[in-house]
């Protein structure tokens, strides 16, 4: 099995705020930030909760021969769950990750809810720049609230001559980011204050009128929008399995770590078809 070189930082909150009503921007800072300079802003990293009152994050160790963490002791286990590496400033030696707040169920939403300067944080990061999204004239890019970190980052970085539709659902109107583009961009927002009841994201997502060429398409968001956008798209519209990346991001009802099995199987129709 290959290994990749992997950042394996210890930070603690630098500051934090909220971006909007149910988005948390949390800012770490320590002496590893300019290690994390050669990722790609929008890249998925490991956050590592630490128990509460502990002095230091204890990493877990990977076992490569079973594809799994190794065990610890529940007294220095951290809690492990996947977000969006969302900037970096290394003069201000900081990077920060959005959260969504949904509540204090999960620890990762919990913590950032209670997180204060000076809290501790892991976080583990593949090193090395990636290509996070397939390059085309038009792009049609949909998420929920947990995918708008790497909607944000990839409109960031489109060029003035790209063009497309952003289908946003956020918890309400006073959640819509206002995300900067040079990309001539369509945006529609949708609001759903119950996010884990459904949505209305696949919904919408046909009653649009889709690029025939050039096309590159993106898609962030929970398990069931996810499964019927991409199935939508591939099988209904035949797009190609390289004009359309999507990733469920979170299973309603189920705490990241016990929906991963089932999340990277369906996943895994990205590259299956
Ligand atoms: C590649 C990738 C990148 C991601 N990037 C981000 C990011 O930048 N910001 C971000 O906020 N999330 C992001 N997520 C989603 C995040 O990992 C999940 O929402 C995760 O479940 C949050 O962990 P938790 O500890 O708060 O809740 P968990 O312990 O995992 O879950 C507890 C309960 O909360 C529910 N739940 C989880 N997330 C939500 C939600 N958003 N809204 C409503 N209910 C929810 C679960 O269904 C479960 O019932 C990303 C996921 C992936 C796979």
């Amino acid at each position: 099995m290959k290994k990749f070189k992997t950042i394996q930082a210890e930070f603690t909150v630098s500051r934090k705020e909220y971006i909007t009503p149910h988005y948390i921007r949390v800012f770490l800072t320590g002496e590893q930030v300019s290690s994390i300079a050669n990722t790609t802003v929008g890249v998925n990293n490991k956050i590592l909760i630490p128990p509460k009152g502990a002095e230091r994050v204890h990493f877990p160790e990977f076992d490569y021969d079973k594809m799994m963490w190794k065990p610890q002791s529940e007294e220095i286990r951290p809690s492990i769950r996947t977000y969006t590496h969302r900037g970096i400033d290394l003069e201000k030696n900081e990077i920060w990750i959005d959260f969504v707040a949904h509540g204090d169920e999960g620890p990762a939403s919990a913590w950032a809810l209670e997180a204060k300067k000076g809290d501790l944080l892991g976080v583990l990061m593949k090193d090395g720049k990636t290509e996070l999204y397939g390059k085309a004239e038009n792009y049609f890019l949909v998420a929920d609230a947990t995918g708008v970190p790497v909607l944000a980052a990839i409109l960031e970085d489109l060029p003035a001559t790209a063009r497309g539709t952003c289908i946003i659902e956020v918890h309400g109107k006073e959640d819509e980011q206002d995300l900067q583009t040079l990309a001539d961009i369509q945006f529609i927002w949708l609001h759903n204050e119950h996010p884990q009841q459904g949505s209305r994201l696949a919904e919408v997502v046909k009653q649009q009128v889709l690029p025939e060429d050039s096309r590159s398409g993106y898609v962030a968001a929970e398990f069931s929008s996810v499964k019927e956008i991409r199935s939508y798209l591939r099988k209904e519209k035949q797009w190609k399995q390289e004009e359309l990346y999507a990733y469920s991001y979170w299973k309603s009802g189920v705490a990241e770590d016990k929906s991963a099995v089932e999340r990277h199987k369906e996943n895994a129709e990205n590259e299956a078809g």
